[in-house]
């Protein structure tokens, strides 16, 4: 039997991740009560496996001597995101990042160091230590369990929000046991995530298709779609943070490691299809596959690479699970573990390789043959990929690693002003309703950019601290 009951608060946060733990600490220290409905048993959602997160002007960038400017980074970003992101709320979260860096660490998160995710990128990735669950959530969450004015429910989904005469005055959850909760609240504030779980969604707003979340959730864009149902325009979606993976393998796989590598790249017609060293900015290297065939291709490559991989060492990596030039010394056993699960094909000869991985021999040789010429020649006269990424691909026995579409997180679904107020379509904000994190949209333009790495937690703990400080404001606190 289902129970009702009321709660109150100041104000209603829907989501215990990055973006709502820092909303709901930034309303408790400025003297509001807050309840934070979770959906899971634990704090964290998808930032608890976030790697690292963007600021600019940090004291740890000022230590190590990097010089990069707010205004460097904003016009960087604006250019990347072709101005399609939101400029003022840009700039709003860019101006934030350092000074929340500091914050972060007085709230008791560490940071490992900076990082760039590709060498062709600023050292703008601050990493946590223990990555997102240890270095962010656990502190923010001992210091929210500190805070007399917070209260945390798990296992709580908000279902929807209370309107009255225009203004957002609460929501109405629902507990494990079925008990249905009517929060009373002055203002309700958004941070639910994602809709990456939300297949339908995926297939309607994302140009990518096919994708597949890489840590499956229960993030169906809940937060998104009670907010277009209190009139709230829907925004920017479609937007998601692609990524090329060997099907079902753990980030820290060295057989995801061996086949996600800037080598020969061929879709399911044996064509070559990108300058594979797009992989440094992965999400593009998402959006080359995502235009193939069932948006899916396989990395090619001879006994000579296996042994350069097994002995000496990667030329790519995925963040900081392997050093670029570590070995890989289980990429044997790896590969026989990929064989028997139907990720990895082994050929004797290119032909065999190709009957077994279903692509026309003919063309998969002409590929191999173009490739091979571009490595003697030391010039990929096609897609210009550096040379230092050309190898041969001539000593059998040959290999295919499949490689298929993932992704992190999808980024949208609400429109925000740059003070993190829900908008209309008319733009007029709706009293009382903000949003933060991967519901919000305005950060980005088609695709995740990377060369501002780690901006999508920074943009989920700026904007969690920004709305809760323009809700303080609301409250007249
Ligand atoms: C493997 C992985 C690695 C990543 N690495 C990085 C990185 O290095 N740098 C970076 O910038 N980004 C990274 N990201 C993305 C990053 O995790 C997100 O940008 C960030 O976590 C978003 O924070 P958030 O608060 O918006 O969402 P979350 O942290 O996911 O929090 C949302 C919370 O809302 C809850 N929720 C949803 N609906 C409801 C509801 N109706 N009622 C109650 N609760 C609800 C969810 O359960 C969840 O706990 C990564 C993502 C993944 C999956």
């Amino acid at each position: 039997m289902s129970h009702e009951k009321g709660m109150q608060a100041d104000v209603v946060i829907i989501g215990g991740g990055a973006s709502g733990l820092c909303a709901a600490l930034t309303l408790a220290y400025g003297g509001a009560s807050v309840l934070v409905f979770e959906q899971e048993a634990e704090p964290g959602g998808m930032t608890n496996f976030a790697e690292g997160m963007f600021a600019v002007g940090s004291r740890l960038q000022k230590k190590h001597k990097v010089g990069l400017t707010v205004e460097e980074a904003f016009n960087v970003h604006m250019e990347e995101t072709h101005w399609l992101a939101n400029p003022r709320l840009v700039r709003a979260f860019m101006d934030k990042t350092a000074e929340t860096v500091d914050w972060l660490e007085a709230q008791g998160a560490e940071f490992a160091g900076l990082f760039n995710i590709s060498p062709f990128t600023p050292r703008v990735w601050h990493q946590m230590v223990g990555f997102g669950k240890e270095g962010l959530i656990k502190p923010l969450f001992k210091k929210a369990e500190k805070q007399d004015n917070i209260e945390i429910h798990f296992e709580t989904e908000v279902k929807r929000l209370l309107l009255e005469d225009g203004r957002v005055v609460g929501a109405v959850a629902e507990g494990k046991d079925g008990t249905v909760i009517t929060a009373a609240a002055r203002a309700v504030i958004i941070a639910s995530g994602g809709y990456q779980d939300n297949q339908e969604w995926v297939d309607k707003y994302c140009k990518s298709g096919f994708t597949r979340p890489v840590v499956p959730a229960r993030q169906v864009g809940s937060g998104a779609r009670m907010a277009w149902e209190v009139g709230a325009e829907p925004y920017d979606m479609g937007v998601m943070q692609t990524i090329v993976l060997v099907p079902e393998e753990d980030l820290q796989s060295q057989l995801l490691t061996a086949g996600f590598q800037p080598r020969l790249w061929v879709n399911t017609l044996g064509e070559r299809f990108t300058n594979e060293a797009i992989c440094w900015k992965f999400p593009m290297a998402g959006n080359a596959l995502a235009r193939q065939p069932g948006a899916m291709a396989w990395c090619i490559f001879d006994d000579d690479s296996r042994v350069v991989m097994k002995e000496k060492g990667v030329n790519y990596v995925l963040g900081e699970f392997y050093d670029i030039l570590k070995n890989l010394p289980d990429v044997d056993a790896e590969l026989e573990r990929g064989i028997a699960a139907g990720k990895v094909f082994k050929g004797e000869t290119l032909g065999a390789l190709a009957a077994k991985i279903g692509v026309p021999a003919a063309t998969l040789r002409e590929t191999v043959d173009e490739y091979n010429a571009a490595y003697d020649g030391q010039k990929d006269w096609i897609f210009d990929k550096d040379r230092m990424y050309l190898d041969p691909v001539r000593k059998a026995p040959f290999y295919a690693v499949k490689l298929g579409l993932a992704a992190f997180m999808t980024n949208g679904g609400i429109r925000i002003n740059h003070k993190t107020e829900v908008l209309k379509e008319d733009r007029a904000v709706i009293p009382g309703l903000y949003a933060a994190g991967c519901s919000a949209g305005g950060i980005l333009g088609d695709t995740y950019e990377v060369s501002t790495t780690g901006g999508s937690l920074s943009f989920a703990v700026n904007t969690g601290r920004m709305a809760g400080e323009s809700a303080l404001e609301y409250l007249g606190k």
